[in-house]
């Protein structure tokens, strides 16, 4: 296997890296090297090859500088005598922060039933999502390159970390809408969970590949020249290979019949703008019959991951049904590396980190990005939909006693269900819940026996002059932490 080195990482970088970027890469890497020295993998391999190729696919995607140092330093926490504290004093708070969420996201409780552990594991995703989603960015990246070499681990091992892989560590990545990560994932899982049909797919599909490649490469000049033609600014079309996993779910839906398989070959095509997307389709379909039912415009309609495109089934050049994807660059890029690509883009927004992005300093945006938190919880409803075993295990719904508050800064607090501002107040502090008049939710005045909603930001008002609380609160007070601090108060303060 080739061995990598930082050069790799370098190269891999979307575009070319500021000296301040090249200087925190660097350092990361020179810093993991030693803390990793004589340190092997399964494989053999040195062990920074795998902090290394953590690193390069961050770099792949889209990431910055510091995620890319914190991808190098991510397992130097866990396996090395280095502490977070050094970290953080050679790197910063943020890189420590995530070195820290990787590491702690690592150490799964192996007890309990099947269901118990995936149901852990996926609320402890959704709370680094919500802490700092470049935590389980990180993790997704360490994930595929474990999947690489997942061969040099026992069968035994191989099976339970594909079955998480496929489970839990692919739908998240589709979940943020990193196709590139998603595909790979799958792919990977599905050669070790069914070996058979991963091989019987991978020869059906490879056997036609070269005649599909050929006919691809012809519609492409076709098209290419017509929407040239018509004035279309064609800024990319290429062919989409189809996975071998996805090949496999369309294949059982069609009695493995790959000639009933339309999307197997796919144009893509990159325009400008939206207006060119619609002009594209109207010519593509003027030239070349579109088959009835077949066309979705995920651009009016984005799916709930926020893919956008269009995309529509034609009978193309020589006859032969083809699928032709249309969308924008922004796009393009937002459907190959997800909330990845919301970074290559926040420098143009002028965001100064993640959580003003996400959670941003203005009302609105806040509005607009905790639907995207809610937007997780019906993840969990659409995860492994064909899966029954796993929909067995989703029917306890895992958020069903718990609900997740924000405070204005973006931090996340985990309540019981009905649970009011005071509890919100006292999961902070005590010393808040004690000197609290009243509060806000979403910016709005609520009393203080507002039932919280799940994903709502809660904003306690405090004042100097209260310093205990009101007795009454226990009246709807929910989390025993509060209840507890408010009896504890007003008990001394009677015996004064
Ligand atoms: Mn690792």
């Amino acid at each position: 296997m080739k061995q990598l080195g930082l050069e790799d990482i370098m190269k891999s970088l979307k575009k070319p890296p500021s000296e301040q970027r090249r200087r925190i890469i660097t350092e990361a890497y020179e810093f993991a090297k030693k803390a990793h020295a004589g340190q092997k993998r399964k494989s053999g391999e040195e062990y920074i090859q795998h902090a290394i190729a953590t690193a390069k696919v961050l770099a792949e995607i889209g990431m910055g500088g510091k995620t890319i140092a914190a991808g190098l330093l991510h397992d130097v926490d866990e396996d090395t005598p280095v502490t977070l504290e050094e970290i953080e004093k050679n790197f910063g708070k943020e890189v420590a922060f995530m070195v820290d969420g990787v590491t702690k996201l690592g150490k799964i409780k192996l007890r309990g039933s099947h269901e118990e552990y995936y149901l852990e594991n996926l609320r402890k995703m959704f709370l680094a999502m919500a802490a700092d989603i470049r935590v389980v960015i990180i993790k997704l990246a360490d994930r595929l390159h474990n999947m690489r070499t997942l061969d040099h681990l026992s069968p035994d091992k191989q099976q339970r970390i594909a079955r998480e892989t496929m489970e839990i560590f692919a739908p998240i990545a589709n979940r943020l809408g990193i196709g590139e990560i998603k595909t790979q994932l799958q792919d990977l899982s599905f050669k070790y969970l069914d070996p058979e049909n991963y091989y019987y797919v991978e020869e059906v599909i490879t056997k036609s590949y070269k005649e599909r490649e050929r006919y691809v490469n012809q519609a492409i000049k076709d098209l290419k020249k017509e929407l040239q033609k018509e004035g279309i600014d064609v800024l990319d079309i290429h062919g989409r290979a189809k996975s071998l996993y996805s090949s496999y779910e369309k294949l059982k839906k069609y009695d493995m019949d790959i000639n009933r398989i339309y999307d197997l070959s796919a144009v893509r095509l990159i325009v400008p703008e939206i207006a060119d997307c619609y002009e594209a389709l109207g010519i593509v379909h003027k030239k070349y019959r579109p088959m009835v039912g077949r066309i979705k415009d995920y651009i009016s309609l984005p799916k709930p991951n926020g893919y956008q495109s269009i995309h529509t089934t034609i009978f193309g050049p020589e006859g032969r049904i083809l699928e032709v994807q249309i969308r924008t660059q922004k796009m393009h890029d937002e459907a190959e590396f997800g909330i990845a690509a919301h970074w290559i883009y926040a420098d143009k927004m002028k965001k100064k980190t993640w959580k003003e992005y996400i959670f941003g300093a203005k009302k609105e945006k806040i509005e607009k990005e905790l639907k995207w938190v809610k937007q997780l919880r019906e993840w969990q409803n659409e995860i492994g939909r064909d899966d029954e075993e796993f929909i067995e295990g989703l029917r306890i719904d895992f958020f069903k006693n718990h609900i997740f508050a924000f405070t204005p800064r973006g931090d996340i607090i985990e309540l019981p269900e009905e649970a009011t501002p005071v509890d919100f107040a006292y999961a902070i502090h005590s010393e808040i819940g004690n000197s609290t008049v009243g509060a806000k939710a979403d910016g709005k005045m609520v009393p203080l026996d507002h039932k919280i909603s799940n994903g709502q930001v809660i904003e306690i008002i405090t004042s100097k002059d209260r310093k205990i609380p009101n007795p009454d609160w226990l009246k709807f007070a929910k989390t025993s932490m509060a209840k507890t601090a408010i009896r504890r108060v007003t008990r001394k303060e009677n015996q004064q």
